[in-house]
């Protein structure tokens, strides 16, 4: 049975990942203090007091309310599109105090890489134990991966089966990287059978350049850290200029234009017609998502076999029993009734993929 898993935020806090509510505590609390001194920081301190009125040098960041990453990037975003701007942070043309918008947005973008950065050094566990159970029981091969995370738990945790004899199996992001055109690099253009993994928000190891758009991959590491930690180290594979990330922030006012990753979502939608299940994990299906909505419903509408079937899997110890009514509801209002909404966690799935997709078997 083709199967795809679509991985949510809740897949990776699974891996000790901070959610997008404790972003901003995280960077300030743990991360601020190596480099007070930089742009990045000078400028986000002035944002943060003159536009909310929190000094992340002074105030006691247990009790501060921050807003959400959603928030903040959203009334930029807004501001952009609007061409307009707030006291003391304006466009580049004029009141150039405290740097411009636009520097102000890819900061905060840097600032959420890095505390997930940060926290993807933790354990790879459910991501890896997922992959063996599929792969033990012949299911791996027929499994398509999409995610939504920036970090790279699940992209490192497919590269760490591959074996040259026993498993030749290589990994595949759905785009030519740069990579591809040096006979000495680690990583080699996929070919035969692959493991597909679609990561339609972008990715925390892809460094994009805007000079030659041409695509350079960073294996095993995040390499857009190394844009805030030292330009040099992030230049363009192909032509040697600064690069910046791919990273589409969970923000209403999302741009996918992105040339690199229209095409994972080409490849994402055509693999997702192909599926018979679409397995769910950690992710509550959001209302600023919905250019998933969108594509989801194409595919669900148009399909020349059985029904596509659903199964989500979005519960952890804490989480109240109303948040998971409201839950299934918003599924199902939207995917319809048939949707199978388990009151089990990512950890469940992982620990025994097999015995959820032999249930849906037996689903309508
Ligand atoms: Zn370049």
């Amino acid at each position: 049975m083709k199967i795809c898993i679509f991985l949510g935020a809740g897949a990776s806090a699974a891996e000790n990942i901070p959610i997008q509510n404790e972003l901003f505590t995280d960077y300030f609390k743990y991360s601020l203090t190596n480099n007070k001194n930089n742009d990045m920081n000078k400028n986000l301190r002035t944002f943060f007091k003159e536009v909310f009125n929190i000094d992340v040098f002074n105030d006691d960041l247990n009790k501060v309310n921050f807003p959400t990453f959603e928030e903040v990037l959203g009334i930029l975003d807004m501001a952009e599109q609007r061409r307009e701007s707030f006291k003391n942070f304006g466009t580049e043309t004029y009141n150039n105090k405290n740097g411009s918008i636009n520097i102000l947005r890819q900061y905060l973008i840097l600032l959420m890489a890095n505390a997930i950065n940060n926290a993807s050094k933790s354990s790879n566990k459910y991501h890896e134990l997922l992959l063996k159970k599929l792969l033990k029981n012949n299911q791996l091969l027929d499994t398509t991966f999409l995610s939504v995370n920036y970090d790279i738990h699940i992209d490192n945790s497919i590269s760490t089966i591959y074996d040259k004899v026993k498993f030749p199996i290589m990994l595949d992001y759905g785009v030519d990287f740069a990579n591809f055109n040096f006979s000495n690099s680690s990583w080699k253009r996929p070919y035969g059978q692959s493991i597909k993994l679609y990561k339609i928000h972008g990715s925390l190891n892809w460094l994009y350049c805007p000079i030659c758009s041409s695509l350079t991959l960073t294996p095993y590491e995040g390499g857009v850290m190394r844009i805030l930690n030292n330009q040099e180290d992030a230049t363009c594979l192909n032509c040697g200029e600064h690069t910046i990330p791919i990273i589409v922030p969970p923000t209403y006012f999302k741009d996918m234009s992105n040339v690199y990753l229209s095409n994972v979502w080409n490849k994402a939608e055509s693999a997702l017609r192909k599926v018979d299940l679409l397995i769910f994990c950690g992710y509550s299906f959001p209302e600023a998502d919905i250019h998933i909505k969108y594509m989801l419903k194409r595919v669900q509408t148009s399909r020349k076999n059985n029904p596509l079937k659903i199964m989500v899997f979005n519960n952890h110890d804490k989480k109240l029993e109303s948040s998971l009514i409201k839950e299934e509801k918003r599924y199902k209002r939207f995917l319809g009734e048939n949707v199978f909404f388990t009151r089990d966690s990512f950890q469940d799935f992982s620990s025994d993929p097999i015995k959820y997709i032999n249930f849906s078997k037996d689903m309508k």
